[in-house]
């Protein structure tokens, strides 16, 4: 513990040491969770803006104008590239589930007309709309996909169409997490537009590099304000910005768009209430981290990373040809790419032998009979180590074919299959996390094993809700106080 009076240089140690354990930032090598530009400099610039303004209030922007000019001129570069109309308007955000939390919550309080407001998803929106519907009591259709992982229009509309006066918003992805395609946009939009119902599109992911994409002359499908009846656009500035963490951008094709997302409260006894965003007191450190990024790099800087990211995406693409056992789950539009096994090896199998040669990749589970798979979120970073990312694959393969497929035993897969988690007690989800092997005996913290395949293979067996319902009592028992006494 520091005395007053000595400089915290014992704390910043140890965090340096705690951090150590962590996923790495930077280095191109964490394909998930992390954006890297491969930039030291960028990076930089960004850490040293968040420090100057980690004690500044975004609460009141009359006391703070300097984050009001960088949330204009942000906004104004996001409105820029997304084919904005002069009267469109946005809010930087802490993140991309604050930026689709609030389109849901604009979009029904846009309806204070409709008792029981519905809104229209494709299966692989980002559960942060499920998240929205949770929250503020929006019924979700969740309408399936086609065999190419895009919405269906004529599904999505039939799904409006089942009820349109209580229908408040109608959501596509561009591009989805999952598989990394863009839906049709302009279908799913003219049709909410003809029926007077809000469309958002969520690029949350992709938003800040589809559009440099299109310039150095990829192919990508329409998705912009430039589609007729978009509504609004989610656009993530931590993720392929390359900013700090804690910024998202929300855009609104109008200002009367946004208005039902301001809250105000002035009847009270203490100051006027006004947010535009779910925080109130909010540090100024994300918002301004974003800008000095956004302005490091201008335009001609992201055209550039994208450029490279595209190039590794290509060249990762490419190489995935030539080990025979997996294959693209779709072909990519963004810079999204999800591997599947042909069945002689294990998808979580293969993410754990990655691991063991300093790659993170994302293991995804089955859903709607697609089976497990592995996601990559590619960043400018890691063109630098594109053919060590092929050679880490297909040794990671080749060890998980010789390892064969993970086997849950047959008795414990009936089990879990017949979970009920609403039936369970907390003995019996106790009980289970150590047979999982998800936490260690009596009170034991975090104690994953170093392999996750077997543990994956179990949960991929469960019902949603019975892995749901694992997972929140798993983190319910890591996250408990560490009391000084
Ligand atoms: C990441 C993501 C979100 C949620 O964003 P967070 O920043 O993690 O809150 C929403 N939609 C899509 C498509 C995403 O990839």
């Amino acid at each position: 513990m520091n005395t007053i009076g000595a400089p915290g240089a014992d704390a910043l140690a140890r965090l340096r040491a705690m951090q150590a354990a962590d996923l790495p930032v930077h280095g191109g090598r964490t394909l998930a969770y992390v954006y890297d530009s491969g930039l030291p400099d960028v990076d930089r610039i960004g850490r040293e803006a968040v420090a100057a303004y980690a004690g500044s209030n975004g609460l009141d922007p009359t006391a703070f104008p300097s984050l009001l000019q960088m949330e204009n001129e942000l906004v104004g570069f996001a409105a820029d590239l997304l084919d904005a109309p002069p009267e469109a308007v946005g809010t930087v955000t802490s993140g991309g589930t604050e930026s689709c939390l609030l389109a849901v919550q604009g979009a029904r309080d846009s309806r204070p007309d409709v008792d029981r407001p519905r809104m229209v998803v494709p299966s692989t929106v980002h559960a942060a709309f499920l998240k929205a519907a949770h929250y503020f009591g929006v019924e979700a259709v969740v309408v399936p996909v086609g065999a190419d992982f895009r919405a269906v229009p004529d599904a999505m509309v039939a799904a409006i169409d089942e009820a349109p006066e209580r229908t408040v918003l109608v959501v596509v992805s561009a591009p989805s997490y999952a598989h990394g395609v863009v839906d049709p946009v302009p279908p799913v939009a003219a049709a909410a537009a003809e029926r007077g119902i809000r469309c958002h599109v969520d690029g949350c992911i992709g938003g800040w590099v589809l559009p440099y994409a299109a310039r150095i002359g990829r192919e990508v499908p329409p998705w912009t304000f430039a589609v007729d009846g978009v509504t609004s656009i989610s656009v993530d500035t931590h993720k392929y910005a390359y900013a700090p963490k804690g910024t998202s951008v929300l855009l609104h094709r109008s200002p009367e768009h946004r208005r039902p997302q301001y809250f105000a409260h002035a009847d009270w006894p203490g100051y006027t209430m006004l947010n535009s965003t779910i925080q109130s007191t909010k540090s100024g450190g994300p918002l301004a981290g974003a800008w000095a990024v956004v302005q490091s790099l201008g335009d001609a800087g992201y055209e550039q990373l994208t450029r490279e990211v595209f190039e590794a995406v290509d060249r990762i693409v490419a190489g995935i040809d030539s080990i025979p056992e997996l294959r693209l789950a779709s072909v990519p539009d963004s810079t999204l790419v999800a591997l599947v096994t042909d069945g002689s090896c294990d998808a979580f199998t293969i993410c754990d032998e990655m691991a063991a040669r300093d790659w993170y990749v994302q293991p995804q589970m089955s859903y709607a009979g697609q089976p497990p798979n592995i996601h990559l979120s590619v960043s400018a970073a890691t063109l630098a180590h594109v053919e060590e990312l092929l050679t880490a694959l297909a040794d990671s393969v080749a060890a998980a074919v010789a390892a064969g497929p993970v086997s849950v035993d047959p008795g414990i897969a009936e089990f879990i299959a017949a979970l009920d988690p609403a039936a369970l007690t907390d003995d019996d989800f106790d009980g289970l996390l150590v047979a999982a092997g998800l936490v260690g005996g009596e009170g034991a913290g975090l104690d994953l094993p170093d392999r996750m395949a077997e543990v994956n293979a179990m949960l991929d067996l469960a019902s949603p809700a019975m892995r749901e319902a694992l997972l929140v009592a798993f983190l319910d028992r890591l996250s408990r106080p560490s009391r000084r006494a």
